[in-house]
């Protein structure tokens, strides 16, 4: 950790966390606020933009931290707030969001199952079902590794 900014952004996370309801602390998505805290941090250093994200996820946070009730609006705009910082590595960063591999490899088990179980094994659900296993280990393969390289968001 570089930034006095991210010292600050994680302890007010533990505070929200202390403070309310786990259903609450599940919608704000305060795990990935984390990441993102962590991964703008890395990237202050040479990125104009996830510095100023950075001082930005500061204010709503600390902001957030103060409130003793949390409303569906509140939840939502941060939520769409951590969901903009998350865009932002995507894009410039080439990060990608936790669970990507696994929704890709459904997506090509599914295809490649439904061909299979057409042409190969004459029985589309015992295609699909070849094709999801498949898919799935290919996904988590695909998790696993971002996840070592310190890719996922
Ligand atoms: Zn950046």
């Amino acid at each position: 950790m570089k930034q006095k900014q991210t010292r600050t952004i994680l302890k007010k996370i533990e505070e929200i966390k202390e403070k309310h309801k786990k259903t609450e602390i599940k919608d704000l998505q305060l795990e990935k606020a984390e990441r993102i805290a962590k991964h703008l941090d890395s990237f202050s250093d040479s990125c104009s933009e996830c510095r100023n994200d950075l001082e930005e996820l500061k204010a709503e946070t600390v902001h957030l931290a103060v409130l003793h009730q949390l409303d569906s609006k509140t939840i939502l705009a941060y939520r769409e707030f951590v969901q903009q910082l998350s865009n932002h590595l995507k894009e410039k960063h080439n990060m990608t969001p936790e669970g990507t591999g696994t929704s890709i490899g459904i997506a090509i088990g599914i295809a490649a199952g439904f061909a299979l179980g057409l042409s190969v094994f004459h029985n589309i659900a015992v295609g699909l079902a070849i094709g999801l296993a498949i898919g799935l280990s290919i996904g988590a393969a695909k998790d696993n590794k971002d996840k070592k390289a310190g890719k996922v968001i």
